[in-house]
């Protein structure tokens, strides 16, 4: 059988994949990355990305299309069965400090579809569409797969495997990863729609309609789109609820059904679950393959290209030598404890919008309504650090200075930055001669934020990712950065953020 040699293999080309295998390109890695599909998805299926994930998409070149098609959110609303706000969550202004709106509504298979155009650019990316994993095995110190392609069934070795391949993994399920299931899955009904007659949008507040009687999501998307998501009620069967006379009645308080084309209509249980291990020797998982979540923080997407932003720099790192392969086991140690926090907070919501008893959403009303209406607005959450890892006392999301004019990012690009208090020419960014810490002075700082986290500290070491490594003495923290690499820590050091 003819057999191929890659560095890295990714099993799976939805948004974590694709972005995953543009970062690794851009750096110049050898990947190979299949797709048992030929097309992208078609119909929408994440709604909502957060600006910190906008900022990531942005490095992997795929955020300008989703922002040319796309509309922010004016609130985020929780609303009991007759009307009163329970919670909400508000923007503070237009932009957060990267530079990003705090939410973006937008399409799905438009971010794919840049994502994809961005991975055919790269020569060191071999991006094959129709071409499925059909198994592997682990073999030396990597692994060769066998592969389902145009022309018959072939083998690629790699020194990795990464499993981007949704939430039925086969690259986890080989591996015989087990799945920690939190214990809150509920079936739902998705009606997307296109509004009609060149409406772009029906409301700008994304609402969760807490009503006992049936729990209701309705939530813009990108403009000339939206979403309206009942729970099925027990007994309910899928057919029960997609036939047109239903889809109707249940839309008849919300919308104007004629001025409607619903684009799907489908019934999907949502799950809470997170992989036991996201990386076994050669095998690694991200994305939906090593974390699922409930939609109500509109997260799983963000969450997935966290883990590609993540996994990108420190893969480098180790098939550049630059690193021990134990930089790998960082991944999980930093990424888990971020997405069950989050999972944790969607499972909250959860709770709060699926209340099916009378009584309990009685006692939610009474409680939630207590507090003054103005405590029930708050900010939009923080999900913007992370706890441990490799630190050195930072973990929190470097903003962009020139936050959203001129970025920082345009011009760095996806590497670690080292930002220098004193002066030199503005615009004068470079990598040293490793091409591997780009330094930036005397930034433009829009807002005020960069001064903010810089404090009296000479320097900032900006990890690729985006997470502030430390603030302190610039050799100082490049040694650090240096002796993490080289060491490749296993155990979490404690931020002292
Ligand atoms: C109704 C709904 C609403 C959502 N809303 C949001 C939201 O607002 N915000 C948000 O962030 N997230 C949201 N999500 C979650 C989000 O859509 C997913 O987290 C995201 O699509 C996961 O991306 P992924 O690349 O990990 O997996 P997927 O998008 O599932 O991609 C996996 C890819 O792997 C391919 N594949 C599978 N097996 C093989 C194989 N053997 N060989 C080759 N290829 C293979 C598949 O064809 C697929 O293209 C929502 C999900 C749903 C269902």
């Amino acid at each position: 059988m003819k057999r191929e040699e890659t560095e890295i293999l990714i099993a799976g080309l939805g948004p974590v994949g694709a972005a995953l295998g543009v970062y690794l390109g851009r750096m110049g890695i050898k990947v190979i990355a299949i797709e048992r599909d030929r097309d992208v998805y078609p119909l929408p299926r994440a709604a909502h990305l957060d600006h910190e994930t906008m900022r990531l998409l942005h490095l992997a070149g795929g955020a300008e299309a989703v922002a040319a098609a796309s509309q922010p959110l004016s609130a985020y609303e929780f609303r009991n069965a007759a009307g009163d706000l329970l919670m909400g969550f508000r923007p503070s202004g237009d932009l957060a400090p990267t530079g990003w709106p705090w939410t973006s509504m937008f399409h799905q298979p438009t971010l794919e579809h840049a994502l994809r155009a961005r991975l055919a650019e790269l020569p060191s990316v071999s991006m094959r569409l129709g071409h499925a994993l059909d198994a592997y095995g682990v073999a030396g110190d990597g692994v060769v797969a066998r592969v389902e392609g145009d022309e018959g069934t072939y083998e690629i070795a790699a020194r990795f495997i990464v499993g981007c391949d949704g939430g039925n993994s086969l690259v986890r399920r080989t591996a015989g990863i087990a799945l920690d299931d939190l214990g809150f899955d509920e079936p739902w009904l998705v009606i997307d729609a296109v509004l009609k007659n060149g409406a772009e949008r029906l409301t700008t507040v994304g609402l969760q309609h807490c009503d006992p009687a049936r729990p209701v999501t309705s939530m813009p998307m990108a403009p000339g789109r939206h979403r309206w998501e009942f729970m099925l009620l027990d007994g309910e069967r899928p057919e029960d609820v997609t036939s047109d006379e239903a889809i109707a009645a249940m839309l008849a308080p919300y919308a104007d059904t004629p001025a409607l084309d619903i684009e799907r209509r489908a019934v999907y249980r949502f799950h809470a679950l997170v992989a036991e291990k996201w990386r076994q020797g050669p095998v690694i998982l991200a994305g939906d393959a090593a974390h699922q979540m409930p939609p109500f923080m509109g997260q799983g997407l963000c969450s997935g290209t966290r883990d590609a932003a993540n996994l990108a720099w420190k893969i480098e790192a180790v098939l550049r030598g630059r690193a021990e392969d134990r930089l790998l086991d960082s991944y999980q140690a930093e990424r888990e404890p971020h997405v069950r926090m989050i999972t944790g907070m969607a499972v909250s919501m959860g709770k709060v919008v699926c209340t099916r008893s009378e009584e309990e959403a009685r006692r939610r009303d009474e409680d939630m309504l207590a507090r003054p209406e103005d405590k029930r607005m708050n900010g939009m959450l923080a999900l913007d650090s992370i706890k441990s890892g490799i630190l050195e006392g930072g973990g929190t999301v470097f903003p962009d200075p020139g936050h959203g004019a001129t970025r920082l990012d345009d011009a760095a690009g996806y590497a670690p930055l080292l930002i220098l208090r004193e002066a030199c020419d503005a615009a004068r960014i470079f990598r040293d001669a490793g091409g591997f810490v780009a330094l930036c002075v005397a930034l433009p700082d829009k807002g005020g934020h960069l001064a903010a986290l810089m404090g009296d500290a000479d320097a900032i070491l900006v990890r690729p990712d985006r997470y502030v490594f430390g603030t302190g003495d610039a050799a100082a923290l490049t040694a650090a950065w240096a002796a993490y690499l080289a060491s490749g820590v296993t155990e979490a050091r404690a931020s002292a953020a």
